[in-house]
């Protein structure tokens, strides 16, 4: 299927997508009517952990795939292998799937309703002479494996013949022979070259109870030889799989000629690898089980379900993974670039509300007393649909800690005695004393506003070099807030030699006492908005209550002390 003199069977549907290497795959074989113009893809996750972004990877390609090519893809959780706790995974995998915005439609698989027909396909290759029931130990198959450099050796066991064989792999399949005491193995060639090919196993048994068969069955296939005939008997066109399984490929090729059934094209490409996050299933499980985070849904977490309540929205996600492409080669992606992608889409989305984090008290002595004013601010500068809001300003208001110094360096434009600065959407505000705790810690500041100022310019034309946020000591609610940082302090932490020990100590710093904006006494949970000059906040979904909202910092602003430009 070479050339271009092949005639153009298919039309390729039009596309916004940038080409890649598995899109001109794909278009070859629409043009040479391959499957007969098909594009079918799939996602087939192992239901033994959540997903996490590197699964979002794949599933944005394969499901963007099926959706620019007018395709399917399935969803299949390949479950060979009999684990506890499965549907729990299995729902949250569903469940994360949906809230990453995608549908597999009536497309939902699992492997372990095939097990009847991959339990056919095993005799058919014992009544061919291509597979055959070994006896020997884990320990000794591992032996006569050899090496890299070395061919294997055979097994004593290699030339049991059919009857002999297809008679055992009945018993094993009936229950008589205790786990490890044999396995089913493909008859291909001890010194092949590939690893892979060196009469890998097909069948084991296991005496557990599977999540979906129960107690049906006490073997189970192998992933190998059970993810190459899922994807065949789905009639998949294109099965993306990342690098590692290249070298199962030709042991794929073999199973599938061997039976000669449908063959699905496979295209390899990168994993997604993140700066400063671990992405395997194996370690997410650790720091879950030893309590290094509070759970899969923790929001320090790499997994969809941490994602999510951080603030991470599935547009968020979905735009990273269209901007990583993909790739033959293995290489670290900048968590920075994943944080730029939530940055920019809750740019456009978020109302902006005011919050002060560490609070600090401000009495303005010309206000007058019980007094209480509403001021219009703006939701979303960038975006006037949003509309506006009324702001509760009075005598007495918080600001930040860090607004205030009271012998500031050079640098510092922000509030000192006797400094002007504007209070954000409300008056310019002057410093004129501060009152100190017995330990000359400045508990609360004097201050004088201008009423000629009101929503923050003034008449006269003077400028002031700084403006900051506030909230009205009377109206504002308290709040818990958890300011998040990367989860490691390692780049890389996959190739330390336990990851465990580069955790960031520092990871969470849970404030309490922080003040917020009345009008965020209605934010449901999952609410997500921009302190201004903080970053971006969202409700916690899991530790909110009416009235006691707590907040998780899903990123910071680029940069959190540029100055707000004049409206
Ligand atoms: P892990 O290595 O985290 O245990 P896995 O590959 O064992 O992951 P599966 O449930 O088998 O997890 O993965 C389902 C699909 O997601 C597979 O097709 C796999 O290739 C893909 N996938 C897993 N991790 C990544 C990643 N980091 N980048 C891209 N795709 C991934
Ligand atoms: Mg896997």
């Amino acid at each position: 299927m070479s050339g271009s003199s092949i005639e153009n069977n298919q039309e390729i549907p039009e596309s916004s997508a940038p080409p890649n290497f598995i899109r001109h795959f794909i278009e070859e074989d629409i043009q040479t009517g391959k499957y007969d113009g098909r594009v079918v893809t799939r996602f087939p996750p192992e239901p033994n952990g959540y997903l996490h972004i590197g699964h979002a990877k794949s599933i944005c390609l394969n499901f963007g795939l099926s959706i620019d090519y007018h395709g399917a893809c399935h969803l299949r959780f390949d479950d060979t292998n009999p684990e506890k706790e499965e549907v729990e995974y299995v729902e949250s995998i569903e469940a994360d799937v949906r809230w990453l915005g995608f549908d597999w439609k009536d497309h939902l698989y699992f492997t372990s309703d095939y097990f009847d027909k991959l339990y056919d396909y095993a005799v058919s290759l014992i009544q061919m002479g291509k597979a055959y029931v070994d006896s020997l130990s884990a320990e000794e198959i591992r032996r006569y494996r050899g090496t890299l450099t070395e061919p294997g050796k055979d097994s004593p066991y290699r030339n049991r013949s059919v009857d002999e064989n297809l008679a055992l792999f009945e018993k094993m399949k009936e229950g008589h022979f205790d786990e490890g005491a044999c396995v089913l193995r493909a008859k291909i060639n001890m010194a092949a070259p590939n690893m892979v090919m060196r009469d890998p196993a097909l069948y084991r048994i296991r005496k557990a109870s599977h999540h979906r068969t129960k107690d049906k069955w006490c073997i189970y296939p192998m992933y190998d030889f059970a993810h190459c005939l899922s994807d065949s008997i789905e009639r998949i066109t294109h099965s993306i799989c990342t690098l590692e399984f290249e070298n199962n490929r030709e042991l794929y090729d073999w199973i599938l000629d061997a039976l000669n059934v449908y063959h699905p094209r496979q295209i390899e490409f990168a994993r997604l690898n993140l700066s400063y996050t671990v992405l395997s299933k194996r370690k997410l499980i650790e720091l879950v089980t030893n309590g290094h985070v509070t759970g899969w849904d923790d929001p320090r977490m790499p997994t969809i379900s941490g994602l999510r309540r951080r603030g991470y929205t599935p547009e968020s996600i979905r735009k990273f993974c269209e901007r990583i492409g993909v790739a033959k080669r293995d290489s670290m992606v900048d968590l920075g670039l994943l944080e730029y992608m939530i940055r920019e889409d809750l740019n456009k989305k978020a109302h902006r509300v005011m919050a002060v984090l560490n609070p600090l008290r401000v009495v303005i002595e010309n206000y007058p007393e019980e007094q209480t004013e509403m001021l219009t601010a703006v939701n979303n500068p960038g975006e006037p649909d949003m509309g506006t809001r009324q702001l509760p300003f009075s005598k007495v208001l918080f600001i930040e800690q860090d607004d205030f110094m009271e012998e500031p360096p050079k640098k510092f434009f922000r509030l000192s005695p006797g400094r002007e600065v504007r209070l954000r959407y409300a008056y310019f505000l002057t410093c004129t004393g501060v009152v100190k705790d017995d330990n000359g810690l400045v508990v609360e500041l004097r201050c004088t506003y201008d009423p000629a100022t009101r929503g923050g310019d003034a008449p006269d034309g003077r400028k002031v070099k700084s403006t900051i946020h506030w909230v009205s000591a009377d109206h504002a609610i308290d709040a818990q807030v958890r300011l998040y940082e990367n989860l490691f302090s390692s780049e890389n932490p996959a190739t330390e030699e336990d990851f465990k020990l580069c955790i960031n100590e520092n990871s969470v710093q849970a404030l309490s006492g922080c003040k917020v904006e009345p009008s965020l006494a209605t934010a449901m949970p999952g609410f997500q908005c921009q302190f201004e000059r903080l970053g971006y906040f969202c409700v916690d979904t899991r530790d909110s209550t009416p009235g006691n909202p707590v907040f998780n910092r899903t990123v910071t602003l680029k940069d959190m002390w540029a100055k707000i430009k004049d409206r």
